[in-house]
């Protein structure tokens, strides 16, 4: 089987039953990977040390901006999204068949990369106002992207309506070729490949020895699916489950509250959430079906402003080396504020989703106008003051 392997990816495309990875067998370990795919998952659990000698607790992050296709957890959803659609056959590689879907970013990047992968095209549909170095990615990576103006979901015009739209107009077309609408916030093979990587792993890598899960919802497959994994299925009962939101989504209201707006606010109807924060790719004003997956197992959620975000970004840089985008600093400071509610000692993992390269020119900029590059060492040296 390795040589007709290697034969074909010589002579042409690689059949689906010769690949070796799946999202099913994912182990990367040390030895040769089979493609790009076999650089996903088995992410480390970095214990950031910062934030555990300021908190007395153990706070574990997990890297994921090390997963090797897209650089983000939405690599595993990529990869989940596409073998389900194999499976069903509504992919064929080769065929022109063309994966469509909306997303801020990181969703694109990851099914961009897989496409190239294995012989289809990507049409991306994101909003304009996502940062620049993400929507000039994607034109590299040879996708087709379309920058659409923010609008409410309720719009046709919204930039996950219209990647739907434009499959069903692929799919209706004279071509032989298919239009495949991946859309990450509705498909059950988002949550369930964390279900089957991510969960797994965290339980793997902490011997199911953890105390909280912190994790912001962009759509909510990660914190459905690694809150499922472990509470269901390695019934850790006890483990305390808090989402990360930032400021302008709807969800914190939703955990808290049971509601995502006050009555003045009619649901579904306000702009999306980046006309009123600098965090990218958590938040949002609606529920999901990802994120109502688990939403029963939810246990709490911590509102974190922009400038907690911010300036928690700069101290991990500065601290210890680690150099992210917005969602994650927002998941550390949940994760901080959670710490310091829970016993000394206590161990809370969160996620790092993405790398600070993809936010140099918003988030990262922002914290260079905002003159936090030069404040001096003594001026940070409490992380609670940081914080405010
Ligand atoms: N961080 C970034 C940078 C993202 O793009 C996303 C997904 N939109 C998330 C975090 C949140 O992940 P999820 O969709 O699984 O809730």
């Amino acid at each position: 089987a390795a040589g007709s392997r290697r034969d074909s990816l010589v002579f042409g495309p690689v059949s689906l039953e010769d690949r070796e990875s799946s999202i099913a067998t994912i182990d990367r370990g040390m030895g040769i990977v089979d493609g790009i795919e076999g650089t996903i998952g088995n992410t480390p659990l970095v214990k950031i040390r910062s934030l555990s000698e300021a908190t007395g607790c153990i706070i574990l992050a997990k890297a994921e901006f090390l997963n090797g296709a897209g650089g983000s957890p939405k690599d595993r959803v990529a990869l989940n999204m596409i073998e389900v659609a194999e499976e069903q056959g509504l992919l064929v590689p080769n065929r022109g068949d063309t994966i469509y879907e909306g997303t801020v970013g990181s969703t694109g990047i990851s099914l961009a990369v897989l496409a190239r992968a294995r012989g289809y095209k990507a049409h991306i549909c994101m909003p304009s106002d996502m940062a620049r170095e993400k929507s000039d990615l994607l034109h590299h990576l040879g996708a087709n992207v379309e920058r659409v103006t923010p609008a409410p979901i309720t719009d046709p015009k919204h930039f996950v309506n219209l990647a739907r739209t434009r499959a069903k107009e692929h799919t209706a077309s004279d071509s032989p070729s298919r239009g495949f609408f991946a859309d990450q916030f509705e498909s059950q093979a988002n949550y369930t490949a964390h279900l089957k990587t991510t969960g797994p792993e965290i339980y793997a890598q902490t011997g199911g020895r953890l105390d909280a899960f912190v994790a912001g919802a962009g759509t909510g497959g990660t914190i459905s699916g690694v809150t499922k994994y472990l509470k269901e299925e390695r019934k850790l009962t006890n483990l305390r489950v808090v989402l990360a939101d930032p400021q302008g989504s709807g969800l914190y209201n939703k955990i808290r509250h049971g509601v995502m707006y006050s009555p003045t606010e009619k649901e579904g109807t306000r702009r999306r959430q980046q006309v009123d924060t600098m965090v990218e790719g958590i938040g949002i004003t609606r529920i999901t079906e990802n994120f109502e997956a688990a939403r029963s197992l939810i246990d709490d959620a911590v509102r974190v402003t922009d400038e907690q975000a911010l300036r928690m970004a700069r101290w991990l840089v500065e601290h210890d080396g680690i150099f992210v985008g917005s969602s994650s600093a927002v998941n550390c400071v949940a994760a901080v504020v959670t710490a310091l509610k829970m016993p000394k000692g206590s161990r809370i993992v969160t996620i790092l989703c993405d790398s600070g390269t993809r936010h140099l020119s918003k988030f990262w900029k922002h914290i260079g106008e905002m003159g936090l590059e030069d404040e001096t060492q003594e001026q940070d040296e409490d992380l609670l003051a940081v914080l405010g």
